[in-house]
């Protein structure tokens, strides 16, 4: 177990912007990417706590950065910069590009991508891009859909089996239903992050 469901320790190391701030000391990565808006400020929040990320995101010029954060002492979580912001010109599309793609084709000994989709809204095209591109760099992900508690329970396999066929993934791949409002699927995402850590 690599947290036992518990952070005793999570500090701010370091923000990259190209490939030489990439940190490469070892320790397992957790990098969270998805849509921007989709609740990844959110979901760190409540897997951190607020401390180090309120002052983070206060920062400026840290949102187009790769933030690594050192998770008790043992991995990474990693944040990755949003896409798909509703002002983002071609220019911001390929800067984002840029960094994303520079960090993926940095080779660490273990690297696990959280795809975060929103839970209401459903996979968008643009998640499907995300969703193709992290495929075809065969990079181990874990789908996480956001803000579950927006949809009612009874509709929410159906939902997470929306996403699942939208995205074209398959039927073993790991759909991960969380809310950092409400809680829900916490645990179980600990779970996971445990078992791949
Ligand atoms: P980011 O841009 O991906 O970092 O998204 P934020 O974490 O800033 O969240 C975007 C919006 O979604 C905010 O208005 C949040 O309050 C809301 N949000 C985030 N997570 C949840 C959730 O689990 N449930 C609900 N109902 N709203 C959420």
């Amino acid at each position: 177990m690599t947290f036992n469901l518990k952070i005793e320790k999570a500090e701010f190391v370091r923000a990259g912007h190209r490939t030489e701030d990439f940190v490469r000391d070892g320790r397992p990565e957790f990098a969270f990417v998805g849509r921007s808006n989709v609740g990844k400020s959110s979901l760190l929040n409540r897997l951190l706590g607020r401390r180090g990320l309120a002052r983070i995101s206060q920062t400026p010029g840290r949102t187009r950065a790769i933030n690594y954060f050192l998770i008790n002492d043992r991995v990474y979580f990693v944040d990755l910069p949003g896409y798909g912001y509703a002002k983002a010109g071609r220019a911001d599309r390929a800067e984002w590009a840029a960094l994303v793609d520079g960090y993926l084709r940095c080779e660490v000994p273990k690297r696990t991508v959280l795809l975060l989709i929103d839970g209401k809204v459903g996979a968008t095209p643009l998640d499907q891009q995300a969703y193709r591109y992290l495929t075809e760099m065969e990079v181990a992900t874990v789908i996480v859909a956001t803000k579950i508690d927006q949809v009612k329970r009874g509709k929410r396999q159906a939902q997470l089996e929306d996403i699942r066929r939208t995205l074209g993934a398959a039927e073993e791949a790991q759909i991960l239903p969380v809310s950092a409002e409400s809680g829900d699927g916490i645990p179980a995402l600990w779970s996971a992050l445990d078992s791949r850590g």
